[in-house]
């Protein structure tokens, strides 16, 4: 079927309809941009030619899923399109039961306060924005278990989103096990730049935690990117199937909660699947008041109907190897050029280091933001800011947080893009790249209070 060896990542698909994308000038960005405050989330999407701002519901359906579109069943109880999609969630991720959710929040809430009570601990490998936020909404205290090594750019670990053990142990012993109803294990750690955790370390996880008698839920958003790292990089798993993997990586584990708008090549959509029935019967009820009768959580029939042809597609090898094996060209080409970005290349999106590409602009001029407004200018490309400007202000101090990590990051949409746009991408990055000496930094002229990152507005300086 495929030969490792010697065939590229080219994509097992053709484009059967196209999308047509606005070509602008220079001078129309930089009148664009300026309009915009140097912020690339307040751009429009028709003035982006290449649109790597995330991998989030981005994604383009195949024909099997727009026909499946089509056959929504949209009634409001014991829709068939729930049926299908509980029944693959079953037979590919191994969970006994499904809840259906509008998307990966909804399932975050529920099992939240379903599991977490006021003054619990939620250890996990490294937070993600939302999850971390309903974990601390119902009560409960966050805490970062991830190897060191998952903090550091260069280090080259196979298995960044790997939970060090020893962190995890310390915890349960000070606080006690009946202080934490679960470990939040992510797959492909996105915050640390969509590393891959180990089967291995994932079995040991499980092994610690059922000595305690603690859960494991899992964030199974890139669940299936992570099965393919485990596939080539993980020894004993190289003549396994994506499907086969996942399924055993799933069965370590008590739960899952499911951003549907990732792996499995939709626009809208999640779940909530579980092995326990009694803390499903909890979560068939309460989804019920917050997203929408148990057969269907804020989705229409015919979105669940898409998910679960996603999943077969998902699945698929030589999707997965396509999906990954265009980050890893981009990544590569930047590496060649010598552009300064975090390794290993992860899954989902490159990180460009805006300290090293900018070394002139000091972190308050705020360098990832400059770098990607200049790679719009320079091209029409959308990337994002993950610095200082994420980061936020400490609440006590009012100071910014100065992050160790000045990154832009390159998110790629699953079967959107060719791999000219990626060379458009790449070449542009170089170009900058060649001309950064001349990049001046930026000044805030407008901050809003919350998640400023979305909506601040710059000048140049
Ligand atoms: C996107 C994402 C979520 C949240 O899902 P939404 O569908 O955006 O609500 C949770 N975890 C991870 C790792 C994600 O990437």
């Amino acid at each position: 079927m495929h030969n490792l060896k010697r065939r590229s990542w080219a994509e097992p698909f053709k484009i059967k309809m196209v999308e047509p994308l606005k070509m602008t000038t220079r001078e129309y960005r930089e009148k664009v941009l300026k309009e915009a405050g140097y912020n690339t989330f307040l751009l429009k999407s028709e003035d982006v030619y290449i649109d790597l701002l995330t991998d989030s519901g981005t994604n383009a359906m195949s024909e099997y899923q727009w026909a499946g579109m089509m056959l929504g069943d949209e009634a409001y109880a014991g829709s068939k399109n729930f049926y299908h999609l509980e029944h693959n969630v079953q037979k590919y991720y191994g969970y006994k039961y499904l809840v259906p959710t509008h998307q990966g929040r909804g399932a975050e809430h529920l099992i939240s306060k379903i599991l977490i009570k006021k003054g619990d601990y939620i250890p996990g490998n490294m937070y993600f924005t939302t999850t971390r936020l309903h974990q601390e909404l119902a009560g409960g205290t966050f805490i970062d278990v991830i190897i060191d090594e998952a903090h550091d750019p260069q280090n080259e670990h196979p298995f960044k989103g790997n939970i060090d053990l020893q962190k995890l142990e310390d915890l349960i012993k000070k606080v006690g096990p009946q202080k934490i109803p679960y470990v939040s294990v992510a797959a492909t750690v996105n915050m640390a730049g969509g590393q891959p955790i180990s089967m291995a370390n994932l079995k040991q996880v499980r092994e610690l935690t059922s000595k305690y008698g603690i859960k494991i839920i899992l964030d199974a958003t890139r669940a299936i990117e992570n099965a393919y790292f485990i596939k080539i990089r993980e020894e004993g798993y190289k003549d396994k199937s994506i499907e086969e993997i996942l399924y055993e990586f799933c069965s370590y584990t008590d739960g899952a909660t499911m951003s549907a708008k990732k792996d499995l090549l939709v626009n809208i959509g999640g779940f909530l699947a579980l092995n326990d029935y009694d803390i499903f019967e909890e979560a068939r009820n309460l989804v019920v008041v917050y997203e929408g009768l148990h057969t269907y959580g804020g989705l229409a029939g015919r979105d669940m109907e898409a998910m679960a042809r996603g999943i077969e597609e998902a699945i698929n090898y030589d999707h997965i190897r396509a999906r990954i094996g265009q980050v890893e060209y981009v990544g590569q080409k930047l590496i060649d050029a010598n552009i300064p970005i975090v390794r290993p290349i992860g899954g989902h999106a490159i990180f460009l280091d805006a300290k090293k590409f900018l070394p002139h602009i000091p972190q308050i001029q705020f360098p990832a933001q400059t770098l990607a407004a200049e790679i719009y200018l320079d091209s029409g490309v959308r990337t994002m800011e993950r610095g200082i400007v994420s980061a936020g202000r400490n609440k006590e101090t009012g100071d910014h947080y100065y992050p160790k990590l000045e990154l832009v990051r390159l998110t790629f949409p699953r079967r959107v893009y060719t791999q000219a746009h990626c060379d458009v991408t790449i070449e542009s990055i170089i170009e900058v790249f060649e001309n950064r000496d001349s990049i001046r930094g930026l000044k805030m002229i407008y901050e809003p209070k919350y998640l400023r990152f979305f909506q601040a507005r710059f000048e140049r300086l």
